[in-house]
């Protein structure tokens, strides 16, 4: 069966969406390009090389790609983020986007538990004079990295089961923060699994709920001679 998707504009687009088993990623045109002209059938079936090196599927109804678009879906690659925001040079919307809160609430939690910690990592990274000349090119390097790395840990705001399906504001009330919130690492705990968990999914399970700023933040923050707390 042949699917008949509008191929111009994602065509001539410079960077476009790729999907893994659980994330989006970022893929150039001249790579989805080669990759087309490599096979016969539907070309949308072919695995490309996103900019993090990770083998994805095109994902062309997303359109071409965009941060303000890559923000609204979960799984966001912070890898492939990185590169391209290396390789255009727009590191502080970047570092804006990454240690932006959901809401102004989720935002007063995280200033009051581990003020600006993250902020002050990324553009430690972004700036640091030794990886300068590294984050030109349009692919992974020792900058984007650590920076990717660190972007999997920054802090993050855990509430309750409810919170989670119904929003804070029809669970608690306007203006009231969840009662079990905690500001968490969600690069080092875990969230529960669609697979099991069905309308629970994405919440803190406390067997693993790593307050932050976890030892990955310290550490580099600890490098770049940034105080904690
Ligand atoms: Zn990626
Ligand atoms: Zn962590
Ligand atoms: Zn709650």
């Amino acid at each position: 069966m042949s699917i008949d998707y509008d191929f111009t504009p994602i065509a001539e687009s410079e960077f476009v969406f790729g999907l893994s088993d659980h994330d989006h990623h970022i893929v150039a045109g001249r790579d989805m390009a080669a990759a087309t002209k490599r096979i016969e059938g539907d070309p949308w079936l072919a695995p490309v090389p996103a900019l993090c090196g990770q083998l994805v599927a095109l994902a062309p109804v997303w359109g071409p790609y965009s941060r303000e678009t890559a923000r609204r879906h979960p799984g966001r690659c912070p890898d492939c983020a990185w590169i391209l925001a290396l390789h255009r040079g727009a590191v502080d919307e970047e570092i804006a986007a990454f240690t932006a809160a959901r809401d102004d609430l989720d935002a007063a939690a995280i200033a009051a538990s581990v003020g600006d910690i993250a902020q002050k990592v990324l553009t430690a990274v972004v700036r640091d004079p030794d990886l300068a000349d590294c984050g030109q090119r349009l692919a992974p390097s020792h900058q984007s990295q650590i920076l990717g790395h660190v972007s999997r840990h920054l802090p993050v705001v855990g509430v309750c089961e409810e919170c989670v399906e119904i929003g804070t504001v029809n669970a608690h009330g306007h203006g009231v923060p969840c009662p079990a919130q905690k500001v968490t690492c969600a690069g080092c705990s875990i969230t529960s699994h669609e697979d099991w968990a069905g309308e629970w999914a994405g919440t803190f399970l406390q067997e693993c709920t790593v307050t932050a700023p976890c030892s990955v933040l310290i550490t580099v923050a600890t490098h770049y001679r940034i105080p904690i707390g």
